[in-house]
């Protein structure tokens, strides 16, 4: 890429600026603004501008500027202008850097330490009172937290920020001068680096060439546009270094640029539209609704029309797009404005009439009268938007700091939440005790205050033991507490009669509880305890019992998640390990159905003690194994993953995988030249939205050059080698709306039992009850009962007799958990998760989807246990009790 660099002028530049300090004390007014012109010059001849860094204006047609470049224009700023740091925050999933660029006055970069600071106070009203709090707001300035892109193919915004960084780093006018030295600005250039990368070096690769510009797969190596949807669960290392940098600066607004789809307004700024959740501090709403109208105030002086509000309905479940900021009092300046074709090309409309609404409103007052936008447009739209924020910020500081830094939570702390509840208690015995640990570790990393009882207590009539968890909701994050801990029941809103329900942007409910497996109790009335601070949240400490007898065995029980990674240790080490397929006593302890029953030798007490330690999970020894009927897992059992390019299911799924260790590979169409797919896998997991199409027509070659050969369709012939690889034995577990396809493949005998009118049946993201037969393989420990995830997909009714049904939702009582359900009575009594044989083999439908975005832990087991028991053999009673080896050390069955 062409790139030219004036000389450098280090020199000239320090002794100028040395210059201009002087004048700060300087008696002779008049001379100032000389020097100040003639260090604005010095500064401009330093600093290139991005044309001549990059060889082309931000927002030429075809040309985008890529992440490396982007990183290196900022740093030659930071290293030339004393108003610019740039910081690397660390790497990215993929290895990229993440970094930020902080922009303010010299004078405020130099005593950055002590504006953290004071943020730090105010941000904690536990050691700051309100006199304290209005002496700091008026000392210190507001953070302006810039986002540029989180969402990788929106790439205008991230074009934009090479102006705007170079304006703030040379431009000396009252404007600047305002923004400089009433505000700080964090500039994160990207929160996904990683798709930065991907989108702009498939789209350079691709010019001019026939292949389709516009990248194919997930932008981000597991969530790809789910990358915005990580905010309650902060499972990718990106989600966490932003809420890092939102605990150590505090900014009172946040800036979230994104790009929408091309037919509706040209941008979008707040007020939001839709309902709110109560949780939402209302200081929050109203300050961005202001500075939003003061962004549209400003696009239209600068002629750009097209600017629509009340819109995106993001305030119900703020887990989703935007996730922890709002809860802390900074509020969120949320832009989206139109997309162009292939991301930097222009967009026509095909009839020739304007683009967009035509008929003004009062929220979208001026409509956009041309045929024609461009990616110059995106860009200019961006930066109007970007400095009418950050000078609303930078005029309105000490308001900012006091009303929504500072006396956000100081409501809370001092009120308490808005629905009168006193605390949420998580009881000390719990089935999971690993999901207990994964959710108090959320509430840890985002400031949550945790108790645990020193003594059992009562609370609404319930005993608890020490050792019990007490979240109260008077605290500086007790409405963020309420929100994750509490259940919702997303009301019924229409925007006139015949309107549909107005249901929110992402999902209904958030309830981490639930959605793990933690049993939490909302408790109002107030109670007492002895209770002391949590200070670190680790999985509880288990030891090793010690060594069992030659005969006896270690045991693993089957009820959390948690055990999935001791699994794949044992896998990993290649231990045999069996299970129950009953219920049985040993020492006194009952086990249920799918207890682990490992041989007890050193080989396999060492990987228990490493595994079992991590997940907080307590093994247990018997000197007599049980005899009970069961299976052997076989050993390093083969795993596919048919996820679908650019399919964010599929994105979880492997991360997942990833996560906990399994032996996998994504099944690419290259697999599918073997005579069968059994030479390659046991089990076959289709993540949910895999269609026939995908498989059998998949990417086109013609479109997409061989990086993405694994993604072309197979055809029917591939189609029949996946239906032969479940005849001929293989497990096939299709999750979500992928059942579907698994039906189609093998003609299930099954049908949906859901209605297709939205008027009918609905949930949009909720947890709905659900029963579980923890006797069949599949839910082996699962509890009698416990809501699952469903959202868009499916329940089924079983036609034939050939199906299990391993849970279905109730057929009387409530069905909905939490988040929102009409048409309840469709769903009563439904198949959810079923099994079949088929042939040789075996197929699972998982009609809800119990992987979404890793959300419903509760739910793994049900996937886990399918994915191993499919390719296990089984074994006798005598056969358990003498851990009789079904199979030989190369995985083939043992005949006997
Ligand atoms: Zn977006």
């Amino acid at each position: 890429m062409l790139k030219t660099r004036p000389p450098l002028l280090y020199g000239a530049c320090v002794a100028l600026l040395a210059l201009v300090g002087a004048t700060a004390t300087a008696p002779v007014a008049s001379a100032a603004p000389d020097l100040a012109r003639a260090a604005a010059v010095a500064r401009a001849a330093n600093i290139p501008t991005p044309e001549q860094h990059f060889g082309f204006k931000m927002g030429a047609e075809g040309k985008l500027a890529s992440y490396p470049d982007v990183l290196t224009y900022m740093k030659l700023i930071a290293e030339r202008s004393d108003r610019v740091d740039y910081k690397t925050i660390g790497p990215t999933t993929m290895g990229n850097e993440y970094g930020t660029v902080i922009i303010s006055s010299p004078k405020n970069l130099r005593r950055l330490d002590r504006l953290v600071e004071i943020n730090q106070k105010l941000a904690d009203p536990r050691s700051t009172s309100p006199e304290e709090a209005r002496r700091l707001a008026s000392e210190g300035v507001p953070f302006y937290h810039l986002e540029a892109t989180i969402h990788s193919s929106e790439v205008g915004n991230g074009q934009a920020i090479n102006d705007i960084v170079h304006r703030l780093a040379t431009e000396d006018s009252d404007f600047t001068r305002n923004i400089l030295n009433n505000s700080v600005v964090v500039l994160v250039p990207s929160q996904n680096p990683d798709g930065q990368h991907l989108i702009i070096d498939h789209f350079n690769r691709t010019a001019g060439t026939d292949y389709r510009r516009t990248f194919p797969d997930l932008y981000h190596k597991y969530t790809g546009h789910d990358d915005n949807r990580d905010w309650t669960m902060f499972t990718q290392v990106e989600a966490r270094y932003r809420l890092e940098l939102e605990k150590k600066y505090r900014p009172a607004i946040v800036h979230i640029m994104h790009q929408k789809g091309n037919s509706g307004s040209r941008i979008f700024v707040p007020p939001y539209g839709g309902i709110t959740s109560e949780n939402v501090p209302a200081n929050m709403s109203s300050s961005v609704s202001a500075i939003g109208q003061h962004a549209a105030r400003a696009l239209a002086a600068a002629g750009k029309t097209g600017v629509g509000s009340l819109d995106y309905h993001i305030f119900w479940t703020l887990e989703q797009p935007v996730g922890y900021f709002p809860f802390t009092g900074s509020g969120v300046y949320l832009t989206e404005i139109a997309s162009v074709t292939d991301y930097a090309y222009p967009q026509k409309s095909a009839d020739g009439r304007p683009l967009g609404p035509q008929q003004a409103r009062m929220n979208l007052i001026e409509p956009y009268r041309s045929d024609t936008w461009t990616l110059a447009d995106i860009v200019d739209y961006a930066k109007i938007a970007t400095y009418a924020g950050m000078e609303y910020t930078a005029s309105n500081g000490e308001k900012l700091l006091y009303d929504n830094l500072y006396a956000v939570p100081h409501e809370y702390l001092t009120k308490g939440v808005p629905s009168g509840t006193f605390a949420f208690v998580v009881d000390a015995k719990q089935r999971d005790p690993y999901a207990t640990f994964e959710m108090l570790q959320r509430l840890e990393w985002t400031e949550v205050e945790i108790e645990r009882a020193t003594s059992a207590f009562v609370a609404d009539g319930k005993r608890y033991d020490a050792g019990s968890y007490v979240v109260k909701m008077q605290q500086p994050r007790g409405n963020w507490a309420h929100q994750v801990l509490g259940t919702d029941q997303y009301p019924e809103v229409r925007d006139c009669g015949e309107c549909p329900v107005l249901l929110p942007y992402a999902e209904a409910t958030t309830s981490l509880p639930l959605q793990l497996g933690v049993d939490v109790a909302e408790i109002r009335a107030p109670f007492e305890a002895q209770l002391e601070r949590v200070t670190t949240v680790a999985p509880p400490q288990v030891t090793m019992p010690p060594a069992p007898r030659a005969k006896g065995a270690y045991l693993v029980r089957p009820e959390s998640y948690g055990t999935i990674q001791i699994v794949s240790a044992l896998q990993d080490a290649n231990i045999p390990t069996f299970r129950g397929a009953k219920g049985f006593t040993a020492k006194g302890v009952d086990y249920p159905a799918g207890t682990y029953i490992v041989p007890a030798t050193p080989q396999a007490r060492n990987t228990l003690a490493t595994a079992s330690a991590k997940v907080g999970l307590q093994v247990a020894a018997v000197d007599q194994t049980p005899k009970v009927a069961g299976v052997q897992l076989k050993p390093k059992t083969r795993v596919g993953l048919l996820r679908g390019v650019g399919n964010m299911p599929g994105g979880w799924d492997m991360w997942q995988f990833d996560q906990y260790g399994i032996n996998y590979d994504v099944v690419s169409a290259q697999d599918f030249q073997r005579k069968s797919l059994n030479e390659l896998y046991d089990t076959i997991v289709v993540s949910s939205g895999v269609s026939r199409d995908d498989i059998v027509e998949g990417l086109d070659p013609a479109q997409y050059d061989e990086a993405y050969s694994w993604a072309y369709g197979v055809g029917e012939k591939g189609w029949r080698k996946l239906q032969q690889f479940v005849r001929n034995g293989g497990t096939l577990l299709a999750i979500g709306d992928s059942v579907q396809t698994a039906q189609q493949l093998l003609d299930l005998p099954m049908k949906p039992a859901l209605p297709t009118s939205d008027d009918e049946f609905v949930t949009g993201g909720s947890l709905l009850n659900q029963e579980f037969d923890s006797n069949d393989p599949v839910a082996w420990g699962m509890p009698e009962s416990w809501p699952v995830w469903l959202y868009d997909t499916q329940a089924w009714e079983l036609t034939g007799d050939s199906g299990k049904v391993v849970s279905n939702y109730p057929a009387e009582g409530e069905v909905l958990a939490s988040g929102y359900l009409r048409g309840a009575e469709h769903i009563r009594g439904a198949t959810n998760v079923a099994s079949f044989d088929v042939g040789k083999g075996q197929v699972v439908t998982y009609g809800s989807e119990i992987t979404f975005r890793t959300l419903p832990r509760s739910q793994y087991n049900l996937l886990y246990n399918a994915i191993y028991h499919g390719p296990a053999a089984e074994v006798d009673a005598t056969g358990v009790q003498q851990l009789r080896p079904q199979f030989g050390p190369d995985g083939a069955p043992v005949k006997r």
